[in-house]
């Protein structure tokens, strides 16, 4: 951040009276600018034993398959943001049924919030930011082609739940060891 968004001078990152960590505050104004993490919010959509997934026509990770899922508009619920990335990324409508994975991503300041959700019909295709979607079952998911570690880990849990017939709701943390990709580590909470 460069500017204040309130007055348009610039900004300098200062620890404000009272505060413990650096902000940036407007050197004119005086207006402190908190950044806070940001919410992705996500959908399983469920048809019988298979899921849906989208591949991905926009960067970041073009080409790969990950779960529709995207950054929370203001004035919506976590579930109806689930509900319009699904419409959106794959028009496909779902009843979500679950809460089921919330994982933080501290290092890039993201949480995730995926729900189950259950097609109410087999009326789907490519949204805007989708090459493709389809129905994937557990041997059928492209593992070495998924998006993003938290799909990955996401979708682990999913079909191992699935086996025992009951879904767990799981929160864990996903850490970076490296900026490529399988250099991670996860750490759920034990519930
Ligand atoms: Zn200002």
């Amino acid at each position: 951040m460069k500017f204040c968004s309130s007055c348009g001078a610039g900004v300098a990152l200062r620890v404000p009276p009272g505060d413990n960590r650096q902000r940036f505050v407007c050197t004119a104004c005086g207006e402190i600018h908190y950044q806070n993490p940001k919410l992705v919010t996500g959908c399983i959509p469920e048809w019988e034993d298979a899921v849906l997934l989208c591949r991905r026509a926009i960067e970041p990770r073009y080409g790969l398959w990950t779960l529709p899922a995207g950054f929370m508009e203001n004035e919506e619920s976590a579930q109806q943001g689930a509900i319009r990335e699904t419409l959106e990324e794959a028009n496909a409508r779902v009843q979500v049924e679950q809460l089921y994975t919330t994982f933080n991503l501290p290092h890039i300041s993201q949480v995730y919030l995926l729900f189950r959700g259950r097609l109410t019909n087999l009326d789907f295709s490519p949204g805007e930011e989708s090459l493709e979607v389809a129905l994937f079952r557990e041997q059928e998911i492209p593992w070495d082609e998924l998006a993003f570690p938290v799909i990955y880990e996401t979708l682990k849990f999913y079909f191992q739940d699935r086996k025992q017939g009951v879904f767990l709701p799981r929160v864990g943390d996903i850490h970076w060891r490296s900026r490529e990709l399988g250099k991670y580590s996860v750490s759920m909470l034990e519930t």
